[in-house]
């Protein structure tokens, strides 16, 4: 009996920490996007977001075009493949690519990479050359500069990310010169969860300047042009994901001008989105283990901490979460949430408005369906990893757990496993 009515009865069923991603709002959250975005756009899907396969096989599945893969490693290469993805549509991105795993890609039929240096570029076309291919590849980008129109000013910081801007003109030649590959556009990213459309758009449109001025230094036509992304969606918090309703009436005139051919796909227009288009999707289910008083102040313990909800502690990102129970409405005090962990960092938040809880109680966090348990510290103190249920109109697809289990290596064998050089074993981690 797969149905089900209330997120309660997940939870009882399937035990907590648990995930519930709803395909339903991953529909949504695509749909939206392509909307807001000038017609015949691509979207690459950042799987570091979530590699679920449920999730990641529904933004391929269904009406409406399909996004298309943006990995960095074999793990979320697998899950791609396992998703059903043609190896022909992912993008191949990130700072540090090691030959064993551009290989491995090149051997997978990947075609398409994102090149961070002139050194990236040639260890992507030794990969190639080595399997008698050719890889199409983007150059990816660092700007000098900001978008003017919102007062953002990226001050063109050293970042390990992308070609510093103001270098490509000197290095052009260098780059189209590299064997076994053909530099075919560029892709740029320079900012993430821009809630404001304002500043989006102003930043979006300044990718397209930067593009039109970089393919003219290169002096070769782009035929995909990556303008990034920043789509915002809450994370762990009530609320909405953004709206861009005036995005695309923005970026059309200015890609008119600057590519007059871009509806006819010269270049194809694409962007970029994690949080996007995954986040609204998830709900997390925990169960609440112990409250006690210290000293005057509440503490609410759940069995899930940093070790199933952490990673954007470790990202940078904002706490305190918002918990809410089924069904809502329930009056609020002031507490601490806290995890199961050994160590006071495991705070999802503190003295925060939750509801009068008591121990066997489940709670919901919202916003929960990006940078979930692959973003988490899930060996810390050797917890289980939290069950992740596919969920669509009231009934579950599938209910998964990642396993985690020390594999002894062999003394004194040659060469690690660690860049994939010895076709070590890539089986899918989502
Ligand atoms: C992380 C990342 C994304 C996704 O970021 P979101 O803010 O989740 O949309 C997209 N592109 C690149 C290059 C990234 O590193």
């Amino acid at each position: 009996m797969s149905r089900y009515t209330t997120h309660a009865e997940l939870a009882e069923r399937f035990g907590t920490p648990l995930y519930v991603y709803d395909a339903e709002r991953l529909d949504a959250a695509r749909e939206d996007l392509f909307r807001w975005l000038p017609e015949g756009t691509e979207v690459f899907y950042a799987f570091k977001a979530n590699p679920h396969t449920g999730v990641v096989r529904a933004l391929r599945e269904g009406d409406g075009p399909a996004c298309r893969p943006e990995i960095s490693s074999t793990g979320e290469l697998a899950a791609a493949l396992e998703a059903g993805y043609e190896p022909a549509s992912v993008l191949y991105t990130g700072p540090g690519k090691t030959p064993g795993e551009l290989r491995e890609a090149v051997a997978a039929g990947v075609r398409l990479f994102s090149a961070e240096s002139l050194t990236d570029l040639e260890h992507i076309g030794e990969a190639a050359l080595a399997q008698g291919v050719v890889a199409d590849c983007l150059l990816r980008i660092n700007s000098a500069t900001g978008s003017a129109t919102t007062g953002i000013r990226m001050t063109g910081k050293p970042t390990q990310f992308g070609i510093d801007s103001e270098t490509v003109a000197d290095l052009a030649p260098s780059f189209l010169a590299v064997p076994g590959t053909t530099v075919v556009g560029l892709h740029l990213f320079s900012q993430s969860n821009a809630r404001d459309e304002e500043a989006l758009t102003g930043e979006l449109l300044h990718s397209i300047e930067l593009a039109a001025r970089i393919q003219d230094e290169l002096g070769v036509p782009l035929r995909l042009l990556d303008i990034g992304g920043g789509f915002a969606a809450p994370y762990g918090q009530h609320g909405e994901r953004a709206a861009y309703p005036n995005l695309r009436a923005a970026l059309e005139p200015a890609l008119d001008e600057r590519f007059p051919r871009w509806r006819e796909g010269f270049p194809q227009l694409a962007v970029e989105s994690g949080r996007y288009l995954v986040g609204d999707s998830g709900t997390l289910l925990t169960t609440v283990s112990n409250v006690k008083v210290s000293r005057g102040k509440t503490f609410v313990v759940v069995d899930a901490g940093i070790n199933t909800f952490g990673g954007m502690s470790g990202l940078g990102r904002i706490f305190p979460v918002s918990v809410h129970v089924e069904p809502d409405g329930a009056p609020t005090h002031k507490a601490s949430l806290v995890g199961p962990l050994c160590t006071p960092g495991d705070m999802l938040g503190r003295e925060i408005d939750l509801p009068g809880l008591r121990p066997g109680d489940v709670v919901a966090v919202p916003n929960t369906g990006a940078y979930g348990p692959t973003a988490s510290l899930l060996m810390f103190l050797g917890r289980p990893a939290p069950a992740e249920a596919l969920v669509r109109g009231g009934e579950v697809l599938s209910v998964s757990r990642i396993t985690h289990v020390r594999v002894h290596e062999e003394l004194g064998a040659a060469g690690g496993s660690a860049d994939g050089s010895d076709g070590a074993d890539t089986d899918a981690h989502g």
